[in-house]
C-alpha cells in the first residue's frame, strides 16, 4: 500500500458521535469504565457546542496516524484508502 489517505464525512446518526464519548474508569476496578459524553455535547442537536473553538485534539481526529494507530470507532464513517484509489461515488 503506498500513501495513504482519509476518507469520509461524519455521519452522526450512523455512528452516534461516539467520538465525543469519554472513559471514566472505575475508582476500584480500573479496568471498568463508562462512557460519558464530553460537556460541550448537545444531545439534541447531536453536535458540538463549541465546534469553532473545539480543542485541538477534536480538529486533529480523524487524522492517518489515529486510523492507523487506534481501533476506528464503531459506525464511524471515515476510513483510510491509498490516495491512487479511486473515490467511489
Ligand atoms: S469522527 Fe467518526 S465517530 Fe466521530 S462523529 Fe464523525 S463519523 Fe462519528
Ligand atoms: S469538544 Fe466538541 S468535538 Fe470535542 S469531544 Fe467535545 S463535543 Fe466532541
Amino acid at each position: 500500500m503506498g500513501e495513504l489517505e482519509v476518507r469520509g464525512s461524519c455521519v452522526t446518526d450512523k455512528c452516534g458521535a461516539v467520538c465525543c464519548k469519554f472513559r471514566v474508569y472505575d475508582d476500584v476496578d480500573k479496568t471498568k469504565f463508562t462512557l460519558r459524553w464530553c460537556e460541550h455535547f448537545n444531545q439534541e442537536t447531536i453536535r458540538c457546542n463549541i465546534y469553532e473553538t473545539r480543542p485541538e485534539g477534536c480538529r486533529r481526529y480523524p487524522d492517518v496516524m489515529s486510523l492507523v494507530s487506534f481501533p476506528k470507532y464503531e459506525g464511524c464513517n471515515y476510513y483510510l484508502a491509498d490516495v491512487s484509489d479511486p473515490i467511489l461515488p
